[in-house]
């Protein structure tokens, strides 16, 4: 694997991705809206490639900025990379009846058009470039799957996280760009610290497995559509989710 953005990637699985993927190889670029945290994963990796990672600043909810961190990578590496992995997200939940335009419009923005933005920015470079073999791994959420209450907005732009990907899918194999998804359950990360420790047991009491998953489990997936080992699948929605019972 030779480049690989990561989008996302100052923390959770975004940060398991950039390390499961620079130990398969790949040169990694961090790219998060907090570049701190970016470049603390890149420190943290363990390989020896250090010259050829890099982290970069990125607000994946505003085109400038995503066409800005085409250039920053064509710059220093002379074409745009052949992974890319869109796992920037945020919540903000509230009962529907409850929940602020703004706070709907924030999380569409971030999770569903900053999913399009990537995908249409790197896969028109990499078109561009007639790279001819690359892949896009999105992810979306088990929350997509039958609605989660308190995340009307959440889970909409995580279905259409799903959908977009399946569309992107069919229209870009031509050019040898695969599209797939990752729908992720319950994974220990930031983004779940909020929920208060009695929910928390209950949605593990709901998962088979009956613990939450590690970012490291995600990323191992990921890693696998990212390679050739998957060269055959194109549009597939992969769940990780330990076996949910219900949500
Ligand atoms: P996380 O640790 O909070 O990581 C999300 C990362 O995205 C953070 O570094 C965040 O930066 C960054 N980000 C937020 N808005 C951004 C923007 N506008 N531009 C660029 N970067 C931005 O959460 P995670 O659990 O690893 O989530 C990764 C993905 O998996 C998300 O899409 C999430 O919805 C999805 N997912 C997670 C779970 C789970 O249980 N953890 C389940 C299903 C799906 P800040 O730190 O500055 O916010």
């Amino acid at each position: 694997m030779v480049c690989y953005n990561f989008v996302g990637g100052g923390s959770g699985i975004g940060r398991a991705t950039c390390q499961v993927l620079a130990r398969e190889g790949a040169s990694i670029i961090a790219a998060d809206r907090n570049i701190k945290t970016a470049e603390d994963t890149v420190s943290q990796l363990l390989d020896k490639k250090e010259n050829e990672h890099c982290s970069v600043h990125i607000d994946v909810s505003e085109s400038k900025s995503v066409k800005e961190v085409l250039q920053e990578v064509l710059r220093k590496y002379n074409r745009p990379p052949t992974i890319i992995v869109n796992c920037a997200g945020i919540t903000k939940d509230n009962f529907l009846l409850k929940m602020s335009e703004q706070d709907f419009e924030d999380v569409v923005n971030v999770n569903l058009k900053g999913t399009f933005l990537v995908t249409q920015t790197f896969a028109k470079a990499i078109i561009e470039k007639g790279l001819n073999q690359a892949s896009i791994i999105n992810i979306s959420s088990i929350a997509a799957r039958n609605g989660n209450i308190g995340q009307s907005n959440y889970s909409a732009s995580k279905a259409g996280v799903e959908l977009l990907t399946k569309t992107a899918a069919k229209e870009l194999a031509q050019f040898g760009i695969r599209c797939n998804v990752v729908i992720p359950g319950f994974i220990n990360t930031p983004i779940v610290n909020t929920i208060p420790p009695e929910l928390k047991n209950r949605f593990i009491a709901n998962i088979s497995c009956k613990r939450m998953g590690e970012p490291q489990e995600v990323a191992e997936v990921i890693t696998f559509l990212a390679s050739e080992k998957s060269s055959y699948i194109n549009s597939a929605s992969i769940e990780v989710c330990g076996g949910l019972l219900s949500l």
